[in-house]
């Protein structure tokens, strides 16, 4: 979804149920007289508002209409199994081009998850999609952590920017941060963006260790050690339609 437009990143609502493969704009009009949406091929979802309508008002109109544009969405949708219940065959991670192909096993008890090689094996109930849904999203956590603690551990020493810790987050608003102790955290969608974004973000969260802000001197450090830092943090804003439906669901 679009979080750069300033009204947008008000609908906290909607930052709390869209799904990331779906595009939610809102357009202020000054010929609109009153709140309209439309759904466009491609999980667009357009509000036009007339000028100076409170995000409060926009909020009651999109839970009025969402059960429509949930339906108009799913018609837009590819019909293939990974969007029919939420679960890959395949999970690919650009970060390092790993992939693993994920088996399922409809099975009575409870839910087993295992990695040989390069499959993950997955057995239990095949009904219980959500809970498989979930064991997907704790392999990718500890995945994200084996792959990014030490490509972290290693660019702090490269630039000499130490840092206390790292953890695995996964959430749709940021890609990471770093707190006053020293503590940095990485969303785990980072797995899916190109190696030399995610670069790029460690390079950022790491130079927070010495800048806690974005100030001049901040995107100096920054530019020293990637001088492409301009293009990549462009790269990153539309790298949330990268993500799979399943990471964030
Ligand atoms: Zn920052």
């Amino acid at each position: 979804m679009n979080t750069g437009n300033p009204l947008m990143a008000q609908l906290a609502l909607l930052d709390d149920t869209a799904r990331p493969e779906d595009d939610w704009r809102v357009r202020t009009s000054t010929r609109a007289r009153r709140l309209a949406v439309r759904v466009l091929p491609g999980g667009l979802v357009e509000i036009v508002v007339p000028r100076g309508t409170r995000p409060r008002v926009i909020e009651q109109f999109v839970t009025r209409h969402r059960p429509w544009i949930d339906r108009k969405l799913a018609q837009y949708r590819p019909l293939d199994r990974a969007a029919a219940d939420g679960l890959p065959e395949r999970i690919r991670f650009a970060a390092n081009g790993e992939s693993f192909d994920v088996q399922y096993a409809d099975a009575p008890g409870a839910l087993r998850l295992t990695v040989d090689g390069r499959t993950i094996r997955m057995s239990g109930p095949r009904a219980r999609s959500i809970l498989m849904r979930h064991a997907l999203q704790r392999f990718a956590m500890r995945h994200a952590h084996a792959v990014l603690s030490p490509w972290l551990a290693q660019l702090s020493l490269a630039t000499g920017l130490p840092f206390a810790r790292l953890q695995i987050r996964r959430q749709r608003t940021r890609w990471g941060s770093c707190s006053r102790n020293g503590t940095i955290s990485l969303n785990v969608c980072l797995l899916f963006q190109p190696p030399q974004v995610v670069n790029y973000l460690l390079i950022h969260e790491l130079a927070h260790t010495r800048h806690m802000n974005h100030s001049a001197r901040f995107w100096d450090l920054v530019g020293r050690i990637e001088p492409r830092w301009r293009a990549l943090d462009a790269e990153l804003t539309h790298g949330w339609r990268q993500v799979p439906a399943w990471v964030l669901r």
